[in-house]
């Protein structure tokens, strides 16, 4: 059930039961975290996330959205407070909506977020803010049609600036677009993606790839392009004022002078930001992930199928999960992954 190495084998049998209702794991960091992919399929097949040629899970391996829900309330049960539903493309899943509101509805969860594509958003941002979606993230690497096309394959970049429309005017507390940046793709573009964001009054978070799975249509090596170039970049255009606020996640953000609208960095390679790290991520296999960037994992399907209607064993196998969070990621852009799992199975 346990997939782990020798090393976290012993500690997880040498440990007693736990009996916190928090989890804490062996660093001392509390998750209060957690990221819930909800379906591994997607109607895009961006470059740095599939192959083009993608297999999915057949439905008897994935969770259920009973089985979801009943995960999700074990997780807020044992002190998690935000809960982002990703995928895939979690607004193509059948159900989304309905799961939605009713994760939305459980006692003591205080946020629920989403990140999408934005390809469904033209039609279902107002149901999404009145299942009670607080926040949402919508991916947009490019302004220029024919670029979205090449990084999504299957992508139609106007459908998504309806999207984003739609979704400023249901009126979500904030909107964030996330770009992953490849050089000699879409790098030259950082600026007019700023000011997109400035010009409508949304946030910004740019990433840099991360080595999940084999991708077949770009080296991961020569796409790098690091967070401080981009921030190079920008200041030819832009004033950036260091911001102290910290949402708890990966980004460091910058405030745009002048502007409503704040610049993230997520820097898996340039910076490292294991030490303050609050979550964790469930696969719509049932997986638990301790880390996106390591292949610990605890199969949280079994236990709810071997020991259905009893929330305690599944909340104490999450407990003991806590155990094997592994202290850093293992990210090399220099070398072929490490890790097989693709981001739409891990959950971005
Ligand atoms: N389909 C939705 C979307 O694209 O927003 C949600 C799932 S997607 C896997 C979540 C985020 O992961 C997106 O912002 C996407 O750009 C990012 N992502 C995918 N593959 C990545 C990779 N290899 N490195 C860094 N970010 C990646
Ligand atoms: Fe789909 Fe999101 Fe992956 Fe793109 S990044 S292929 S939209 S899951």
């Amino acid at each position: 059930m346990l997939i782990l190495n020798a090393h976290f084998l012993a500690l997880f049998i040498m440990a007693p039961a736990v009996t916190s209702k928090l989890l804490i794991d062996r660093f001392g960091r509390t998750v209060d975290y957690l990221r819930i992919s909800i379906t591994d399929r997607c109607d895009f097949r961006c470059v740095y996330c599939m192959a083009e040629d993608m297999t999915f899970l057949p439905r008897e391996q994935v969770l259920s959205l009973e089985e979801i829900h009943t995960l999700a309330k074990a997780f807020v049960e044992l002190g998690v407070k935000k809960i982002r539903i990703t995928g895939g493309e979690p607004l193509v899943r059948k159900g989304a909506l309905e799961l939605l509101t009713n994760i939305g509805r459980i006692d003591g969860l205080q946020e629920l977020v989403i990140t999408t594509n934005g390809s469904q958003l033209e039609t279902m941002a107002r149901d999404l803010k009145a299942a009670g979606v607080k926040r949402i993230n919508i991916s947009l690497d490019t302004l220029e049609d024919d670029k979205f096309k090449e990084i999504t394959r299957t992508g139609n970049l106007q459908q998504v600036l309806r999207g984003i429309q739609a979704a400023k005017l249901a009126g979500f507390e904030r909107i964030k677009i996330n770009a992953v940046v490849l050089k000699n793709k879409n790098h030259q573009e950082v600026c007019n993606l700023v000011q997109y964001a400035v010009d409508n009054g949304l946030d910004i978070s740019f990433i840099e790839e991360m080595p999940l799975g084999i991708v077949d249509q770009h080296d991961r090596s020569s796409a790098y392009y690091s967070s401080d170039l981009i921030k190079q970049d920008l200041a030819q255009q832009f004033s950036l004022v260091a911001s102290l606020e910290k949402t708890g996640g990966p980004s460091n953000y910058f405030k745009v002078k002048g502007t409503a609208s704040r610049v993230g960095f997520i820097s898996p390679h340039s910076d490292n930001f294991c030490s303050t790290c609050n979550r964790v991520r469930l696969t719509v296999e049932g997986r638990l992930l301790l880390c996106l960037g390591n292949e610990h994992s605890v199969d949280l399907k079994a236990v709810l199928r071997t020991h259905p209607n009893n929330i305690e064993s599944l909340k104490q196998a999450i407990i003991d999960a806590m155990l094997i969070k592994p202290e850093k990621h293992e990210f090399n852009v220099h070398e072929q992954p490490v890790i097989l799992r693709y981001m739409n199975m891990t959950g971005g």
